[in-house]
């Protein structure tokens, strides 16, 4: 029987050879442009800016857009007012800008209420953040639940503002209007999903959150094109409200999701970090080990913590879904993270690449993890005269090998799932299931239903 996902497999395997690298940097190109795209847009949780990046998301992906209205509950917390900006800056005495949100949009703290006021730097002042550690890098700071206003600059500038009268202008509104979200579900052969999550909720950063958003959007049209027995749900959501407010309004249906994956920084040099759901030894949880300690890649799995991105929200103990985070350097623990050195220079087209590719072989394993019971239990079956036994020709060319033949015949009682032998025989997951596949054909193995976990 052919892998379904035999085809990826191999685009998967060739990225490493030289002949196809090409492939793979027009992958990461391709990828790469996207978020280049994306990065001058001003988005916050709510706003122009969200739904800006959702068009340009629905010109690769058929996307549905969804409106919240402010206002809404959804369980402990209301959706917000919407915030809007169309200008913001700092005016010296000479009419010289010498803050300006058009310049850079991290500038203005996100969701800053309207200023109109001259005011003397010692008034201005508590306004203003920097980083000292990092003069020349503009922070990212936001206010979105307690109404205040601020401005984020260049520790150096502020070093050589004089002390001095200024014009300070926010030309933003906070009024009734709705928490847009972006949801793209691709169905499979069965109901039960595999959900990818990531926020939209920052403005011109690009670790976090643009290569969460590219990498899945790419993810994602590569499965609409692909057979598949799970249903994919993407999520484009503002980070902690964008998940509750789409847990409290999908809650009859989330038992659908079998497997999940928060997507977020994974375009950094660093190496891969996944953070396991709190489940702890969900299957996803143990795909995503499989898939890395087989990659020949250095790489950290880190156990569930309540803090971090929206796995906060799916893993609450309401709710407690198999959903992991995977991303590369971990939030909040590399240098650039929420500052305007979170640019296109810091992320990497490799990286990008890499995190495509390992999701993608995380699903396929997940699509292959097939539970099949021996057809010869009494004794090894004589393999020899089915042909699978020191078989002279082809052998170089055979994905599996005699020992993977052996333990899914031997482990293929009824009770363990190919991981389950994988696992066991610390065979990379494609070897075994090559070999179960090659059973199958001879009339070895036949599939039974796996016990549902539900
Ligand atoms: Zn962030």
């Amino acid at each position: 029987m052919a892998n379904i996902y035999q085809e990826q497999r191999i685009a998967i395997m060739t990225l490493a050879s030289p002949k196809e690298a090409s492939s793979g940097e027009d992958l990461g190109k391709e990828i790469y442009n996207f978020m280049a795209e994306l990065y001058p847009i001003c988005r916050s949780i709510t706003g122009e800016g969200v739904r800006e990046t959702l068009r340009a998301i629905q010109k690769r992906i058929p996307l549905e857009m969804h409106e919240v209205p402010s206002g809404t509950k959804v369980f402990d917390w209301t959706v917000p007012q919407e915030w809007n900006v169309s200008d913001a800056y700092i005016m010296n005495q000479e009419g010289k800008r010498v803050v300006d949100f058009k310049a850079h949009n991290l500038h203005l703290m996100s969701y800053s209420s309207p200023v109109r006021k001259k005011m003397p730097l010692a008034e201005l002042r508590p306004h203003l953040f920097t980083l000292p550690d990092h003069p020349e890098w503009i922070p990212y700071r936001t206010s979105y639940y307690k109404e205040n206003w601020g401005f984020c600059l260049r520790h150096t500038d502020l070093e050589r503002l004089p002390n001095d009268e200024y014009d300070v202008v926010i030309d933003s509104s906070l009024q009734p209007g709705s928490l847009t979200y972006g949801e793209f579900y691709v169905p499979g052969e069965i109901s039960d999903e595999i959900l990818v999550s990531c926020h939209v909720c920052h403005p011109s950063m690009c670790n976090d959150n643009l290569s969460g958003i590219t990498v899945a959007v790419k993810l994602a049209e590569t499965m609409a094109t692909r057979q598949r027995r799970y249903s994919y749900r993407f999520l484009f959501i503002p980070g902690t409200i964008g998940s509750i407010t789409w847990l409290a309004l999908n809650e009859q249906t989330v038992s659908r999701i079998k497997h999940g994956l928060v997507l977020t920084g994974v375009g950094d040099a660093g190496n891969i970090t996944y953070k396991k759901s709190r489940q702890g030894n969900a299957e996803i949880d143990r795909a995503v080990a499989h898939v890395l300690r087989h990659s020949g890649k250095t790489y950290t799995i880190i156990d569930f913590f309540p803090y971090g991105y929206d796995e906060r929200q799916y893993c609450s103990p309401g709710f407690d879904l198999p959903v992991g985070c995977f991303m590369r350097a971990p939030h909040g623990q590399y240098p650039e993270y929420h500052s305007s050195a979170d640019n296109l220079d810091f992320v990497k087209t490799d990286s990008l690449v890499q995190s495509y590719a390992q999701c993608l072989e995380v699903w396929e394993l997940l699509e292959g993890n097939r539970m099949y019971m021996n057809q010869n239990q009494k004794c090894e079956p004589q393999l020899g005269r089915r042909g699978l036994y020191r078989a002279v020709a082809g052998q170089q060319e055979k994905q599996w090998t005699e020992l993977a033949l052996f333990w899914v015949l031997n482990a293929s009682d009824g009770r363990h799932t190919l991981l389950d032998i994988a696992e066991r025989a610390d065979l990379p997951f494609g070897k075994i299931q090559s070999a179960a596949e090659a059973l199958l054909e001879v009339g070895l193995l036949k599939e039974c239903q796996r016990p549902r976990n539900t």
